[in-house]
């Protein structure tokens, strides 16, 4: 699958993507991550990407013009292109497994005031927020989609990580993880664990996921 994050601040991505899983996806050809700078598709001495805002007010407005040439340039017939947005549907598990399932993601992100009504009514195809709060640019926003679309490719997690297990994955939380030592400060790590008994051990994790579940997001039961 292939992940193009448009945006002026492309370092930012690169770092991300040289890291870690994601970095390891990339090196194994499971992912094609990519940062495109906006700034390449304006053509005055200054790279211009942003302007006033028509009607006044505060901040800058970010350009349709070289958008829309990159998006003419980057997207094809199987690219969804995503704008982040505070003001789209709230990413969430479910919408990382529906991205997941893209050959390929363009992600757009935003900066200063915001950016052109225009592209989201006109040359993209879903918006989505990280959450009820504003940061100052889309860079951010786009890494942890792409961070949460890319673990979930088959073959990036190793067993050990693997993501059937993590939270939201079936509809609860993630039952409680323990290392070494068994004791520390007084604080004991569950008897159960630390018996080596396979039935048992998977019982009490099931119980205290669904604890977990109970206690902190009542919501996700009442879901179904
Ligand atoms: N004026 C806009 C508003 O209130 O809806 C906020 C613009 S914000 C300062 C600049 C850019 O950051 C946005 O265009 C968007 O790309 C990104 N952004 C900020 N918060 C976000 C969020 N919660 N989810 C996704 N993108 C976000």
């Amino acid at each position: 699958m292939k992940i193009t994050i448009l945006t002026i601040f492309p370092e930012v991505c690169r770092c991300v993507f040289a890291e870690s899983i994601m970095g390891r996806a990339v090196s194994k050809g499971l992912a094609d991550l990519q940062a495109a700078d906006l700034r390449k598709w304006t053509s005055d001495r200054h790279r211009t990407v942003d302007d006033t805002p028509y009607g006044g007010g505060p901040g800058m407005v970010m350009k349709i013009e070289p958008i829309d040439l990159a998006l003419s340039e980057l997207r094809t017939p199987q690219s969804k292109v995503v704008l982040m947005s505070p003001q789209g549907r709230k990413f969430s598990d479910s919408i990382a497994r529906e991205f997941s399932q893209c050959p390929e993601l363009i992600l757009l992100s935003g900066h200063y005031e915001g950016i052109d009504q225009r592209v989201a009514d006109h040359l993209v195809d879903d918006e989505v927020s990280i959450g009820d709060y504003v940061l100052t640019s889309g860079v951010l926003p786009a890494l942890v989609v792409a961070d949460a679309v890319v673990r979930l490719i088959p073959g990036v997690l190793g067993d050990s990580e693997s993501a059937a297990q993590d939270s939201f994955a079936a509809g609860i939380l993630d039952h409680p993880h323990y290392t070494r030592p068994a004791e520390y400060k007084g604080w004991k790590v569950p008897e159960v664990l630390l018996g080596g008994h396979h039935a048992e051990i998977e019982k009490w994790r099931r119980a205290a996921a669904l604890e977990a579940t109970r206690k902190r997001r009542p919501d996700l039961l009442k879901g179904g």
